[in-house]
């Protein structure tokens, strides 16, 4: 079967990273690419691993070298999807990428047979409980990602699939079922 290209988005606290991590242990067949970012590290991640770590000035020349898939900026920091190690990826197995809305988008305009899948809250309490209970963010930063939410929602119909992830192993099936799909 042909390797897929899937773009997960969804608001943060979701389970995006939770679903990924689960699916990639079951799937040898599948792998995530690794983004660029400007942010600072989160304690426990490591560069090369959630994301490749570079200065703002790194970030901007890789843009001038025409180097990303799409970038965006979000939480003033830049994210970025490397054009080359996608590619490279894709070779040998299906690629998960896991961008925002904005990202997915121009994801899609670059590679058409990208498969877009919105993962969704089954309610907004549930995504402010897992957010805080998450314990990574500051209040700040939580109201800040709340703030996206109706947006990132509101562009359900652009995507391929929309995913609620209420019990992690129904979702998961899911995702599994889409991999495979023809
Ligand atoms: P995201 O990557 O979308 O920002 P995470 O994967 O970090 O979200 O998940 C946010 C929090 O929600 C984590 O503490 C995670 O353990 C929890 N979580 C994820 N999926 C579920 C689920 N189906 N049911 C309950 N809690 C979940
Ligand atoms: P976080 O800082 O929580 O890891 O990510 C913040 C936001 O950046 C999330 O919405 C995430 O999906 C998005 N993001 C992560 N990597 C990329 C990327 O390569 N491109 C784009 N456009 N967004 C990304």
């Amino acid at each position: 079967m042909k390797n897929k290209l899937l773009v997960i988005s969804g608001p943060s606290g979701v389970g995006k990273g939770t679903l990924v991590k689960a699916l990639k242990a079951r799937r040898a067949d599948v792998v995530e690419s690794i983004s660029c970012t400007t942010r600072s590290p989160r304690t426990g991640e490591t560069h090369g691993k959630e994301y490749f770590f570079l200065t703002k000035e790194e970030f901007l020349r890789r843009i001038e070298e025409n180097d990303f898939l799409e970038y965006d900026e979000h939480f003033g920091n830049y994210y970025g999807t490397p054009k080359s190690f996608v590619r490279q990826m894709l070779q040998e197995k299906s690629v998960i990428l896991e961008i925002d809305v904005v990202g997915a988008l121009n994801a899609k305009k670059a590679i058409p047979e990208s498969v877009l899948i919105m993962i969704a809250p089954p309610s907004v309490d549930e995504l402010k409980r897992r957010l805080i209970g998450r314990g990574t963010e500051t209040h700040e930063a939580i109201e800040n990602r709340l703030s996206r939410l109706e947006y990132e929602l509101s562009q359900q119909d652009k995507y391929d699939y929309v995913v609620i992830n209420d019990e992690l192993e129904r979702a998961l099936g899911e995702l599994e079922r889409i991999l495979d799909a023809d």
